[in-house]
């Protein structure tokens, strides 16, 4: 993998800033990047920068903004998504239900254009503060409606979906985690990690 700085610079020919430069300060865990993640294995390149669309981070620092006045902070669990990896994903899962089918009627994944951010919240030290659920909880407790019992839990969930969407981003019923930022028109294609001169791994090359 070329040095992050490289990357950096293709990606901006890209559209897709480096979320650290739009929200100074903010923090990430690209599940995608590692093991822990519904495919069980890595799908990002080790060390791969935060990426979104400029546009789209401006509007995630909006957010942010509002919660860090509530005592709490994003924590982000993924951002731009490489094709490749969608496309990985989709070998790895093939199930419509959890997966969308990379490029099905033209389409992907708002993630592959850096168009959409899955976060949870943490404390203003980085702690993760207990939500509905992990990352890819495709059951009930997944679900953008809380469904649990906890009312602190419930109203945190709250405050993420009303700064977000106050924000312009979309909320998915079925994920409390991911938010879309439905900017229009669609780019025409989505961003490759080759784009960016990285290289996705392939599966059980480190093992
Ligand atoms: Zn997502």
């Amino acid at each position: 993998m070329p040095a992050v700085e490289e990357v950096v610079r293709l990606a901006r020919e890209q559209g897709l800033v480096p979320v650290g430069e739009v929200l100074p300060g903010v923090r990430w865990d690209l599940r995608y990047a590692g093991a822990g993640n519904f495919a069980g294995e890595a799908l990002y390149p080790a060390g791969m920068p935060c990426l979104l669309a400029g546009g789209t981070a401006e509007r995630l620092a909006e957010a942010r903004a509002e919660l860090l006045g509530r005592g709490c902070d994003l924590l982000i669990w993924d951002g731009w998504r490489p094709a490749e990896a969608a496309e990985r994903l989709w070998d790895l899962v093939r199930d419509p239900r959890y997966v969308a089918q990379p490029g099905a009627g033209g389409r992907w994944s708002w993630h592959c254009y850096g168009r959409a951010v899955d976060v949870t919240l943490t404390d203003l030290e980085g702690r993760e503060l207990e939500m509905p659920s992990d990352l890819d909880d495709f059951g009930v407790a997944g679900a953008a409606e809380y469904a649990g019992g906890d009312a602190v839990v419930a109203e945190r969930l709250g405050w993420l979906q009303g700064a977000m969407t106050g924000a312009g981003f979309r909320v998915l019923a079925s994920e409390w985690w991911h938010f879309s930022d439905p900017v229009v028109p669609v780019p025409e294609r989505p961003v490759r990690a080759a784009d960016c001169g990285m290289v996705i791994p392939v599966r059980g090359a480190d093992q």
